[in-house]
């Protein structure tokens, strides 16, 4: 590999893998070219290695090398009674190494944000559900509804690279209409209406459901704002409805949140096109629970049992388990992710980690990871789950992937 190159990445973090950006590598240090949004810009170059990043795996306080740092990983998870791995963003690779180390040590394995896709899979799963992909909702929607408050700044481009992108091949830029309903805030509104289409219905979360049903029956009263924003929704021709269910599960209704809007979609579908897009979060969670159903037939949550898999959303609930003591030692696994991993003190921690990983607590044991599609190729599932997508290694800094971790792991010999 050149030391100094431009060239096109697919980016891995977050859950819509823009497959726009323009980066140079110069010995190994990443800097974007293509400025998509500065927020995306700031959050691949955290990535960049700098005097805080570890390189090197630490037992306690002590430097390992990887081969140390492997046997005594080892001997930490051989010793223990009940393991628990917890997946904070890795690769279609990475899920099924995860899954295979599993079935030799029978762990409970869960994904960090699967607390999220069980309010989405609620849905599927008792009610009618519609759904559609980036790319249906990028050329054929006319108005686009977006629920919450925080979604734009976990899926920063969600603006440019769906709801109004340049082109589109059924609807132009100036057809296309967003309603954000929830607590947005002014600023964000402003900023995106000086350039589009945009109007604001400023409700709590927790009301959503009762105007989902307003907006339904028609009977809306004096309110002159969701008078006209009922209007452009009567009137489009394909509706799109996007949440991201981070964004509403700290509210105690998120069930029925969701719930409304998927029946407000199944109604606008008697007589026009209408869909549902959640957003899935931006630490793999689409690839963890794909690459999971396919091979244990369960999306999340499961446990080996000695010959099978099972499922149980209570009992496999990672944070549960960790918080109650429930286990004796974690093997939390992140590549991707920037939030500070939280750690048990009362049980054993062995981090699996990008450099710059950060932790609430020293762990036992630190292995650093190499980042999917920066240090080495990767496999990552798109948010609506029909795309995946192949990512390339851009960079050289000799860190193997969870996939070597694992399988030296399960191969080693003291
Ligand atoms: S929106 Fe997400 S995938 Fe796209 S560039 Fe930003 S962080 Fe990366």
């Amino acid at each position: 590999m050149k030391s100094t190159n431009k060239r096109f990445i697919t980016c891995p973090f977050c859950s819509l893998h823009c497959d726009d950006i323009e980066v140079e590598i110069n010995s190994n240090k990443i800097k974007v070219l293509s400025e998509p949004i500065k927020n995306c810009t700031k959050k691949i170059e955290y990535f960049n290695i700098s005097d805080k990043s570890n390189l090197k795996p630490f037992y306690k306080n002590k430097s390992l090398n990887y081969r140390e740092a492997i046997i005594k990983s080892r001997t930490l998870l051989d010793k223990s009674q009940d393991i628990t791995i917890v997946n904070h963003g890795t690769d279609v690779n990475g899920v099924r190494s995860i899954l295979n180390f599993a079935t030799h040590h029978n762990c409970t394995v869960d994904h960090i944000n699967s607390k999220y896709l069980f309010k989405n899979l609620g849905i599927v799963q008792r009610k009618g559900y519609m759904a559609t992909s980036l790319t249906e909702a990028r050329n054929r929607c006319d108005v686009f509804l977006l629920f919450g408050k925080s979604i734009l700044k976990k899926s920063p481009r969600l603006i440019d690279k769906v709801i109004f992108p340049e082109q589109s091949l059924c609807v132009k830029p100036k057809e296309k209409k967003l309603i954000l309903i929830g607590e947005f805030d002014k600023k964000t509104i402003d900023i995106l209406a000086k350039n589009y289409f945009v109007r604001n219905i400023k409700i709590k979360i927790n009301d959503i459901p009762q105007l989902m049903e307003l907006i339904q029956s028609k009977s809306i009263g004096k309110n002159d704002n969701i008078k006209a924003i009922s209007n452009i929704i009567s009137e489009s021709k394909y509706l799109v409805a996007s949440w991201s269910s981070s964004d509403l599960d700290v509210y105690e209704n998120a069930d029925d949140v969701i719930s409304s809007i998927s029946d407000f979609i199944l109604m606008r579908n008697k007589e026009n096109r209408a869909a549902c897009m959640p957003i899935s979060g931006s630490l793999a969670d689409a690839t963890s629970s794909q690459t999971m159903t396919w091979l244990t037939g369960y999306p999340s949550r499961v446990k080996f049992d000695g010959s099978k898999f099972i499922h149980d959303r209570n009992i496999c609930d990672s944070e549960f388990i960790v918080e109650n003591n429930h286990t004796d030692i974690v093997m939390h696994i992140s590549t991707v992710g920037l939030e500070k991993i939280k750690l048990n003190k009362k049980v054993k921690n062995i981090v699996i980690g990008h450099p710059n990983t950060t932790y609430s607590s020293k762990p036992d044991i630190f292995i650093p990871v190499g980042i999917p599609g920066i240090d080495h190729k990767s496999i990552l599932f798109r948010t609506d789950n029909v795309v995946s997508l192949s990512l390339d290694k851009i960079r050289c800094l000799n860190l193997p992937s969870v996939k070597n971790i694992i399988n030296d792991l399960l191969m080693v010999q003291d």
